[in-house]
């Protein structure tokens, strides 16, 4: 029989899920937080916005840990036809925030209604705009969401796992997660004489080339990085002389020094560039996200209790990737860890990737990651 969190959390999942809001402008959503923490005698405090936090205290002897969900949905259009789909078109929760509220809204009704006696604060709290840099986490920390906290622990829904099992990391888990704008100025002209112009194009093609000479030449070769141009934008005709053109692209890296280096090498590049070809450039260089580091001992408590809770060949060591996260922000103030809980089905047919229009959860996935966030948070306060 289903327990009665599970009924809670998957019905709750499934009224967000139909409503989704986009980052920073998650007012309903927030509304609807804010409402239910009321219903189990809580008393919640808006920050940040469209942001929420409310404590739930035990003896209040112990540490206070603070337990993260993320709120905001995507530009995505809905193809899937459940009956919780989206009613909000063009917007969908398609990287399971809605499971992440969800999942500590349940959080918060399993401590306020089993009378669990513990030690120490648990601080559950609602983040705005996850998947709009500049992100909703520096604000909540601005205002205050990490005074008196001890440790931060936060959950991801996660399609390459399947449900029933959680992934987890010490150590560097993400990337630093930068973007840059150069706009590269040439000289207008007839195709047929180039050399009476300057060519953006053909510049803005060497630099692109010259590029990834900075990841395999110049950045560290023992820790990750990648970096890509993923606009392209210049032009008229076929036989006109492109007079300028505008690049955007992002620089992924785990180290500050790779940070550093990445920024400062492209501008060498394009100094290079314009003193090989006389022209003038425009460079931004933007600090996104920065890399989530886990904390080792609060990790290995999370292995621990996800090992006792769901059993050993379900816990497994996941590789870091280079996605961004603006969860870094809260670790690089408070002890803490990320994990991934695993949501993807093959027999059930849920096998789309995050951000994809067809995404869906295993939503027996969400009683796990209730119960594994009690264990790990109650466990925290006692350190
Ligand atoms: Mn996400």
């Amino acid at each position: 029989m289903e327990s009665e969190i599970e009924e809670y959390t998957v019905q709750i999942r499934r009224y967000i899920h139909a409503r989704p809001e986009l980052s920073f402008k998650e007012e309903k959503t927030s509304e609807f937080i804010v409402n239910e923490l009321k219903k189990m005698g809580l008393a919640p405090v808006r920050i940040a916005g469209t942001g929420v936090y409310a404590d739930i205290k035990g003896d209040g002897k112990g540490k206070t840990v603070a337990v993260r969900a993320d709120i905001d949905a995507l530009p995505v259009q809905e193809v899937n036809d459940k009956e919780y789909k989206s009613i909000n078109d063009g917007i969908m929760h398609a990287c399971g925030h809605d499971a992440h509220t969800a999942m500590v809204l349940g959080l918060a009704k399993k401590l306020t209604s089993e009378k669990t006696k513990f030690t120490g604060t648990i601080r559950v709290f609602f983040q705005p705009a996850e998947e709009n840099p500049p992100g909703g986490a520096i604000k909540m920390i601005e205002d205050g969401l990490l005074n008196n906290v001890d440790y931060v622990i936060g959950q991801h829904v996660d399609s390459r796992l399947p449900s029933g099992y959680v992934g987890y990391r010490s150590g560097a888990v993400s990337a630093n997660s930068d973007t840059f704008y150069i706009k590269i100025k040439g000289k207008g002209g007839h195709g047929s004489m180039p050399e009476r112009g300057i060519d953006a194009i053909y510049v803005a093609s060497q630099f692109v080339v010259m590029l990834q000479s900075v990841v395999s030449r110049i950045l560290s070769q023992t820790s990750a990085s990648a970096i890509t141009v993923g606009t392209f934008n210049g032009g008229y005709r076929h036989n006109v002389l492109a007079d300028k053109v505008d690049l955007s692209g992002t620089v992924r890296t785990v180290s500050q020094d790779d940070r550093d280096k990445a920024k400062e090498s492209i501008e060498h590049i394009m100094n290079g560039l314009k003193a090989a070809y006389g022209i003038d450039f425009e460079y931004v260089y933007e600090y996104g996200y920065p890399v989530m580091v886990n904390d080792p001992y609060v990790t290995s408590i999370l292995k621990e209790e996800a090992e006792n809770l769901i059993g050993k060949d379900r816990v497994v060591e996941v590789n870091q990737a280079l996605g961004g996260e603006d969860f870094g922000y809260y670790l690089q103030q408070r002890k803490g860890t990320f994990y991934r809980l695993g949501i993807s089905n093959k027999e059930k047919g849920i096998t789309a990737p995050n951000h994809s229009p067809e995404f869906d959860i295993d939503e027996t996935s969400l009683e796990t990651g209730v119960n594994l966030l009690a264990k790990l948070a109650l466990r925290l306060t006692q350190s």
